[in-house]
């Protein structure tokens, strides 16, 4: 499995629960967007009313069920949970949204999946807290109306665009997280490591930081690797020498790039003389489908200036050449 994915992988879901920060205070970097949601969190506290929805995207990793598991503990609501592709029907959300109580926060990941059908539920749901549904079929089909409690509807997405412009409207509030700078990260490498009771020096913590490609999860998952390595050498503390030679090990780069992003890189420039080329045509060359290269390995790779887009596709910049190793040919 990938190393420097943002997606959580299958045998992550424990460790996530151990690591996940409770409240705003734990919640470290993402400055603008929690000093938002701190104000708009207060102010729905004081008149007593659920909080505004709220629309979250972002890379994979970046915190966004984290941040919605803390706006509920901030709200002193319940939180529940679940994402596009998990629900089918109409009837699934509406189960769901009928057991609601009074300002809980529902967190819809990947809300962008969810089909046409039920995302329509959801208009009157949001708006006016209330579900038209029709029973039956046919001549003796009748449309019933189930008024809900006021609730506040998290929704989490790699992009906004993804989103319908109907359901995008209906977001109260819209933050967008950022990939955090590499001393965010190295806070929460730290304070990970300290959860797992384990000692590292600073920097080794800021070595990992910057291999995690601004990413949390990332981070975190490095971080485990390294520590078991050091283990079995029988260090008392990790080290940098062991933190370099474990990542070198699990083939994670000094910029955290891996072999896919390598191979990406090098389709670009080997297969195209370095772009501009097409996204589904880098896709079929390298064999993935266009939207996880959109979503899941590009944005870094865009954040720190190795690829750009242009209107006419991709573009491997001066800074990939230097990176591989490889020469530019302007001719
Ligand atoms: P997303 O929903 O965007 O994919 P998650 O909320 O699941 O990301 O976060 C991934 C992991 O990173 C979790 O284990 C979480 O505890 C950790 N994490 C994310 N953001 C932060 C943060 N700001 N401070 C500390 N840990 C974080």
């Amino acid at each position: 499995e990938r190393m420097v994915t943002g997606e959580l992988q299958h045998d992550e879901d424990s460790d996530e629960r151990s690591l996940r920060p409770a409240n705003l205070s734990q919640y470290i970097g993402q400055q603008k967007v929690k000093e938002n949601l701190s104000i708009f969190i207060q102010a729905a506290r004081m008149r007593e009313e659920a909080l505004d929805h709220v629309l979250l995207y972002g890379p994979p990793g970046l915190g966004k069920t984290t941040l919605a598991s803390i706006i509920a503990n901030e709200m002193g609501v319940q939180f529940r949970s679940t994402s596009g592709p998990a629900i089918e029907r109409s009837g699934d959300l509406a189960a769901i949204l009928s057991s609601l109580e009074p300002g809980d926060v529902l967190f819809i990941d990947e809300i962008h999946r969810l089909p046409r059908s039920v995302e329509e539920i959801l208009y009157p749901a949001m708006e006016d807290f209330f579900l038209d549904i029709v029973i039956g079929t046919g001549p003796s089909a009748r449309s019933v109306r189930i008024d809900l409690p006021p609730f506040t509807l998290v929704g989490a997405t790699t992009r906004a665009g993804l989103l319908s412009a109907p359901l995008r409207d209906r977001f109260g509030v819209m933050s967008r997280l950022d990939f955090y700078d590499p001393d965010a990260l190295c806070e929460i490498v730290g304070r990970t490591a300290a959860i797992f009771e384990t000692a590292i020096t600073n920097d080794a913590s800021a070595e990992i930081a910057r291999r995690s490609r601004g990413t949390p999860r990332i981070a975190n998952r490095l971080l485990k690797r390294v520590r078991d390595i050091s283990q079995v050498k029988g260090e008392h503390q990790v080290s940098l020498s062991t933190t370099t030679h474990a990542l070198g090990m699990l083939q994670v780069d000094e910029q955290g790039l891996d072999h896919i992003d390598h191979m990406l890189l090098t389709g670009i420039i080997d297969g195209f003389q370095g772009g501009p080329v097409g996204l589904d045509t880098i896709a079929a060359t390298i064999g993935e489908e266009s939207q996880t290269i959109e979503d899941v390995y590009e944005p870094y790779l865009l954040q720190i200036g190795f690829i750009q887009r242009t209107p006419r596709g991709r573009l491997a910049t001066s800074k990939a050449y230097q990176h591989l190793g490889l020469k530019k040919d302007d001719g």
